[in-house]
């Protein structure tokens, strides 16, 4: 077991960008999810991956809510996604939304996104787009992948799945009780079925490649543990890998920085009640730190 810690980061470093690259040769980031009760999730998402340095975000979302998030957020092209009675995301989303993910480094999919009712998007999505691009997959997205893994297995190499227990307990169709008892086997198991990079979360973070490789972070605070914390999380695992990072490293650096940032904010504010959107603007402090 390696543990993630700031030698490990050093002996790691980011792609760090030329001073006359453009932004898009830092990628663009796509964030699909969202739904007219959760719709904040994606800002948080897209707003990570800004704040660890992608180039470009785009989200898309459903359609009733796309231009309050283009107001919130106006660093961004949204999309506005084709939305069913009930205020999700509508079964036409893909066909309409696959020819417009070429020009994207990586792609996210989940944040704020109910899981039932999602398998048919995220199998559409992952089976319309090209192999190549960075994939992350959390949330709502991660419901029902295991009955499916060959539509994420066609993106090894590139993907990335960040559960929690108890969505790591349905992808593998085991008891919670079971991932907490052991959330390293866990995440080996689920790594090697679905071909994904795993940041198995919790209080300690386990991240593990297809070949059972395994890194452990234990710089975590019980603060990190809130509202839209995960969010956070899976937004600057995609935007480190628009930049080029590879999954593996660009998870373990994901995970630290987030958990740095909440350190960062403990002290400032206090170990409890920082809020996740709070850890966005520490993360380029932190990535600076480590370079
Ligand atoms: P999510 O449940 O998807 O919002 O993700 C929660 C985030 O908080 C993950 O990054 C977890 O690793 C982190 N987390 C959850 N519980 C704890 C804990 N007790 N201590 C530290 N970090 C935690
Ligand atoms: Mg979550």
């Amino acid at each position: 077991m390696t543990l993630i810690d700031a030698a490990w980061l050093r002996a790691h470093p980011l792609p760090f960008p030329a001073q006359d690259d453009d932004k898009s040769q830092r990628g663009t980031v796509q964030v699909v999810g969202g739904c007219s009760e959760v719709p904040g999730a994606v800002l948080l998402a897209g707003e990570a991956a800004l704040r660890a340095g992608a180039g470009k975000l785009r989200l898309a979302t459903v359609r009733s809510m796309a231009p309050h998030l283009a107001m919130a957020m106006p660093e961004a092209l949204v999309i506005a996604l084709d939305e069913t009675e009930d205020g999700c995301i509508g079964p036409g989303a893909a066909r309409a939304l696959v020819p417009r993910l070429g020009a994207c480094a990586a792609l996210l999919i989940g944040p704020g996104l109910p899981g039932e009712g999602a398998e048919a998007l995220v199998g559409a999505l992952l089976g319309g787009i090209e192999p190549g691009l960075g994939v992350v997959l959390d949330a709502g997205a991660l419901s029902d992948l295991a009955a499916r893994p060959e539509a994420l297995r066609r993106h090894a190499g590139r993907s990335v799945v960040t559960p929690h227990a108890g969505e790591m307990a349905s992808i593998l169709g085991i008891p919670k009780e079971e991932v907490s008892a052991d959330p390293l086997t866990a995440a080996r198991r689920a790594a090697a079925v679905l071909g994904a990079v795993v940041a198995m979360k919790g209080g300690q973070t386990w991240v593990v490649a297809p070949d059972g490789q395994a890194l452990f972070c234990d710089h975590g605070l019980v603060g990190l543990a809130t509202s839209g914390s995960g969010d956070t999380l899976a937004g600057i695992v995609t935007g480190l890998l628009a930049r080029g990072t590879p999954p593996m490293q660009a998870t373990a650096w994901a995970v630290w920085l987030h958990a740095e940032a909440g350190h960062r904010l403990a002290r400032r504010i206090g170990p409890l009640g920082f809020l996740a959107r709070e850890l966005l603007a520490e993360v380029p402090a932190v990535m600076a730190d480590l370079s």
